[in-house]
């Protein structure tokens, strides 16, 4: 590949600025592959930031939609419809006995979440969050609120009150803290946007005996890092393999959302029994949340998830990328590489132009995403190929 297209389509210059300008139009895609609006393809593992868990236009998604649009698209929140009755039980076999609350997107599963743990905490007069610095948990209010990244925030004071962020994997920050008007931890089990920062066993184990010592919930973002991206539906699983007490691990409340839709937009939160009934009726809502349409299309990629093996085919995938790229660090360009399954991070060396490198794959014909931490992200679909990570990494060992 020579060219990469750089037309500017009409209506390109009418998009809010708060992306900036985007180097591609994509206008196909099928699988691993996308192809622009010049007709070059490229191997697309950014996955729409680590969303499209089958890759792109999977004839199960295809089906889900054309089905459930030919069937029912919407209903609101005034009716039960089936797919969101069935996604409901799906999910609380998949995670354990409780509820869900639907809704759209990542933000506002958290923002659900941080609403679950003031609500909880309102009798006993506790309303304080504890999250960690540099992790990320959405755009909106509480979202930016609970996110411990200036960039996010700054312009938008003031926030909402009742956040402390303490270093992330810091058990003892968490404690020191804490007071009698803690209602929670935030964390993520991966974070994702702060440059793929695994958490270490021993903090979750540690975490998950203080917020119960304490009675405060342990709430888990897992909109990146869940949904089978690391192998098993939730990352607490990966994270714990074979650590003791792992096995009983299981938050108080969990946010879901990209991977959970495969493309279609989706979001949920799924809470421990104990907090099943703290969000009484009336007491929080979405028009969309739970539409039949992406609830369908959210069980076709569970199902096509469970029943081709693909939890163990990511699992296997990320394992051998993760090999691969670790070859080449301290060869002077790859400084790290971190993460598991499909959310593998690779931070660079600090006097590598993050920006210049990430063209450069571009324009060989591989997308990676960014992140913070000097960090590149590989996130390949759930589904993807031996031969396709290696074609990656080909491109990629050009460069290094
Ligand atoms: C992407 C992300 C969000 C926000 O999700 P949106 O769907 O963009 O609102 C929240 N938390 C984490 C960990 C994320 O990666």
């Amino acid at each position: 590949m020579t060219e990469t297209a750089q037309s500017i389509l009409p209506g390109a210059d009418k998009i809010a600025a708060t992306y900036g300008p985007r180097p591609l139009t994509l206008v196909r895609g099928e699988g691993v592959r996308v192809w622009d609006d010049a007709g070059n393809s490229y191997l697309d593992f950014t996955g729409g930031v680590a969303v499209n868990s089958l890759g792109h236009c999977h004839p199960v998604i295809q089906k889900a939609l054309a089905d459930q649009a030919a069937q029912l698209i919407h209903v609101s929140n005034l009716f039960y419809s089936e797919p969101q009755c069935r996604l409901a039980d799906k999910l609380v076999e998949l995670i354990g006995p409780g509820a869900v609350f639907f809704c759209n997107s990542g933000t506002e599963a958290n923002e659900a979440l941080i609403k679950l743990a003031r609500k909880a905490g309102a009798a006993s007069g506790r309303f304080e969050i504890i999250t960690a610095t540099n992790s990320f948990h959405g755009r909106t209010y509480a979202g930016i609120s609970a996110t411990g990244q200036d960039k996010v925030k700054s312009g938008f004071e003031p926030l909402v009150p009742g956040f402390i962020h303490v270093p992330f994997n810091d058990l003892g920050a968490v404690e020191s803290v804490w007071s009698d008007k803690t209602s929670a931890v935030l964390i993520e089990g991966i974070q994702g946007e702060g440059g793929i920062i695994p958490a270490d066993p021993e903090y979750l184990i540690g975490l998950r005996k203080l917020t119960q010592e304490r009675d405060g919930l342990l709430l888990w973002d897992g909109v990146q890092c869940g949904s089978f991206r690391c192998g098993d539906f939730q990352s607490y699983t990966t994270l714990l393999k074979g650590v003791e007490g792992g096995a009983d691990f299981l938050p108080d409340a969990i946010a879901m959302a990209k991977s959970l839709g495969g493309g279609m937009p989706i979001g949920a939160m799924w809470m421990t029994k104990a907090y099943s009934d703290v969000l009484t009726s009336g007491s929080h809502g979405s028009t969309y949340g739970g539409n039949p349409l992406a609830c369908s299309v959210a069980l076709a990629v569970i199902h096509e998830v469970e029943t081709q093996g693909l939890a163990e085919n990511i699992t296997a995938q990320g394992k051998y990328l993760i090999e691969q790229l670790s070859r080449y660090v301290g060869h002077g360009t790859i400084r790290e590489v971190r993460g598991c399954g499909g959310l593998v991070g690779m931070e660079l060396e600090a006097d590598i132009d993050l920006a210049d490198f990430r063209e450069k794959l571009m324009r060989s014909g591989l997308l990676l995403a960014p992140a913070a931490n000097h960090t590149l992200r590989w996130l390949p679909p759930l589904n993807v190929t031996r031969s396709e990570i290696q074609e990656g990494l080909d491109i990629l060992e050009k460069y290094l």
